[in-house]
């Protein structure tokens, strides 16, 4: 069966791994950083680009490259690359076409760590970003456009203010500008929303959250669309040679897939942020079952979104399908099947009455993480967010009173009970 025809629920359980006769039914585990040659020319081959194959560990890796197959087959894109982190991807994301001297437009409504990353960090760099509102309308948005940049940058359901992404408005404003849209989809997963299919080039995830979804496993990706056209003056790096494989030309050596290519042989080569075969193994292990999983995270929240809404001691609740939610044309247009599992909602008493009540949960547990199976809680303002100030907060969603709820997959009854006495606490 050609699996890109495949639903994802069957892309998620067999993508990427087809053994042959005899071989284990499971991927394995490749746990080697190097391989085995013939003969020289052999590796003066892959030292060229010249053939495909594994050089180091560093740059490729059987076990990770199935991951890299059923990642991009979900995604709909020619090619990805599984990175250490999620920090990692959206930094090398960025770095494979902006350089010193140039310009990242992004929402502000961002994760606090890829606020730091593209703030002060790329700062150092000598990149510069701008954070903008996402409300603002498309004309408003282009005048923060400058001549030097580079790409526009956004997540598909802001954390932790949990916004929709407005694609075709970010898919606009980049693509006037010649420039691509780059989106961080953590928390909608293909399962929910995939991104190519309204005008993103590049997506990237952290799989630390839903790809593993049990919270054994640091990791991230970048998925190409390969759609892009980099040949408008703007990319040298991919239309121009690169002296360190003897002048290669990526855009016309590998065509749509230059930037994914690109990425991995000089910037995971360079700075070395690769994903270990275990942390593939597991991640993988972990997508088998995304499908399921993102049905019943979706459908709890939802639930546990409208519960809390309608309780008296709740003072407000934002979740994509929520009728009330601001973006809630958006969320119905982008994620038709379910919402993800993150709420955000403050309790009557603000930030103190919200301490009591995270104090106050049983069965959820008070954690510096969101998106596997438990049912976890976190206040960002004096965590995830902290080092920002509290205006910065403000940009980014993140009120002092937030709660973020991120729903498990336990019984939705459990989890009701349990966020009603922590309430009752409050
Ligand atoms: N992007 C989003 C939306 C996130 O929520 C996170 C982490 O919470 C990251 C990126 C960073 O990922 P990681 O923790 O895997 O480095």
């Amino acid at each position: 069966m050609d699996l890109k025809q495949a639903h994802y629920e069957t892309q998620c359980v067999q993508g990427g791994y087809a053994p042959e006769n005899g071989e284990p039914r499971v991927m394995p585990i490749v746990q080697s950083t190097t391989y085995k040659y013939d003969k020289t020319d052999d590796v003066c081959k892959l030292f060229d680009l010249e053939a495909d194959g594994h050089m180091y560990s560093r740059i490729s890796n059987p076990t990770l490259a199935v991951l890299e197959e059923k990642i991009a087959l979900l995604e709909g894109g020619v090619g990805a690359m599984m990175t250490s982190s999620g920090q990692a991807a959206n930094m090398l994301a960025i770095l494979n076409i902006c350089k010193a001297g140039q310009h990242v437009l992004a929402m502000s409504n961002l994760y606090g760590g890829t606020h730091n990353l593209f703030g002060p960090t790329f700062k150092n760099f000598g990149i510069d970003v701008t954070f903008v509102d996402p409300s603002l309308s498309l004309e408003e948005l282009k005048g923060y456009i400058q001549e030097n940049t580079r790409a526009v940058f956004g997540e598909t359901i802001g954390n932790p203010g949990v916004d929709v992404l407005d694609f075709e408005k970010a898919a606009t404003l980049a693509h006037d500008a010649g420039i691509p849209l780059i989106v961080d989809s953590t928390f909608a997963t293909p399962v929910l929303c995939r991104p190519f299919e309204h005008g993103a080039d590049i997506v990237t995830h952290s799989t630390t959250k839903y790809f593993d979804g049990h919270a054994t496993s640091v990791g991230g990706v970048i998925v190409d669309s390969g759609k892009f056209d980099w040949n408008n003056g703007k990319f040298p790096e991919l239309t121009q040679p690169d002296e360190t494989y003897h002048g290669v030309i990526y855009t016309e050596k590998f065509g749509a897939a230059a930037y994914i290519t690109k990425v991995r042989v000089t910037l995971l080569r360079d700075l070395g942020s690769t994903m270990a075969p275990f942390n593939a193994f597991l991640t993988n292990l972990g997508l088998e079952t995304l499908a399921l999983r993102m049905k019943k995270h979706s459908e709890n929240s939802l639930a546990l979104a409208e519960y809390l809404e309608n309780h008296p001691k709740v003072s407000w609740v934002k979740y994509p399908l929520l009728k009330s939610s601001k973006t809630y044309d958006l969320a119905q247009k982008y994620l038709p099947e379910g919402g993800s599992g993150i709420i955000a909602f403050g309790v009557k008493g603000g930030a103190s009455a919200g301490k009591t009540f995270i104090d106050s949960v049983d069965l959820a547990s008070l954690v510096i993480h969101v998106g596997d199976l438990r049912t976890h809680v976190l206040h960002p303002a004096t965590s995830t967010h902290r080092q920002l100030s509290e205006e910065q907060q403000i940009t980014c969603g993140v009120s002092p009173d937030l709660i973020r709820l991120s729903v498990g997959i336990e019984n939705f009854e459990d989890i009701k009970a349990d966020l009603e006495q922590a309430l009752a606490n409050v």
